[in-house]
């Protein structure tokens, strides 16, 4: 076994272990502008529907990855840690074409989770308010919005996303998005999403991705959703 096939097994054990190996993961990632926000729940919050250990590799090896990734990026190319990264999304065609595919991904992917994270760790439930209103009037009530998204999400072939994005008018559509694509690229802003990369769902659901689509809705924290939904109506939503 080499160095470093050894290393890298180390490194997934403590990855796998409790929340005191996961913050020595951290504290080796490489330091830079881009930062891994800590999970604002605990790993177990989204059970029994997205279960702990998913969301712990999920978190703290998939994103983190990404965020590693970004900063080393930054490193040599120094303008990529000083703007706002919705910004250089919307405008990857700026990027050094030598970076320009490496930051679509892990910017994407880190812009992607944030949001992610963010509208998760809830109890399902039903939309309400001013979001409850955008949902009748531009995806046909939330039942058909439901069931459209689950089989958008299911369409996407291999890796990728399913998104509802807003507007300044808040006004909603849903789009998909392969890879770590994100509406960003396109100067859209993503009011919530779902991830239907196999490892947001393996470890519990195995190849059976509509019984996760399906299952999600039981974590979707609609406080949140409202939050974006307003800021995005502000001008204030970035990611
Ligand atoms: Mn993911």
């Amino acid at each position: 076994m080499t160095y470093l096939n050894r290393r890298s097994l180390l490194w997934g054990a403590a990855a796998l272990g409790a929340g005191a190996a996961m913050g020595r993961a951290y504290a080796q990632a490489p330091s830079g502008p881009f930062k891994l926000d800590p999970l604002p729940y605990a790993a177990n919050k989204n059970e029994p529907h997205i279960d702990a250990q998913t969301m712990e590799i999920h978190h703290g090896r998939h994103h983190a990855a990404y965020v590693n990734n970004l900063n080393g990026i930054a490193q040599q190319h120094g303008q990529i840690g000083q703007t706002p990264l919705h910004e250089i999304l919307a405008k990857l065609s700026d990027v050094p074409e030598a970076v320009r595919t490496a930051v679509r991904n892990n910017g994407g992917g880190h812009a992607n989770h944030t949001m992610f994270w963010q509208i998760m760790g809830g109890s399902g439930s039903e939309p309400k308010g001013e979001v409850k209103a955008a949902i009748d009037r531009d995806l046909g009530g939330f039942a058909k919005f439901q069931e459209d998204f689950n089989a958008a999400g299911g369409r996407v072939f291999g890796s990728g996303w399913v998104f509802v994005t807003v507007d300044g008018g808040g006004k909603l559509a849903l789009v998909t998005k392969p890879n770590q694509d994100t509406p960003l690229m396109d100067g859209q802003r993503a009011l919530l999403g779902n991830d239907v990369w196999e490892h947001a769902y393996y470890l519990k659901y195995q190849n059976r991705r509509p019984d996760y689509l399906k299952a999600w809705w039981n974590v979707v924290n609609w406080d949140k959703i409202d939050e974006r939904y307003a800021a995005a109506k502000a001008g204030k939503l970035t990611i």
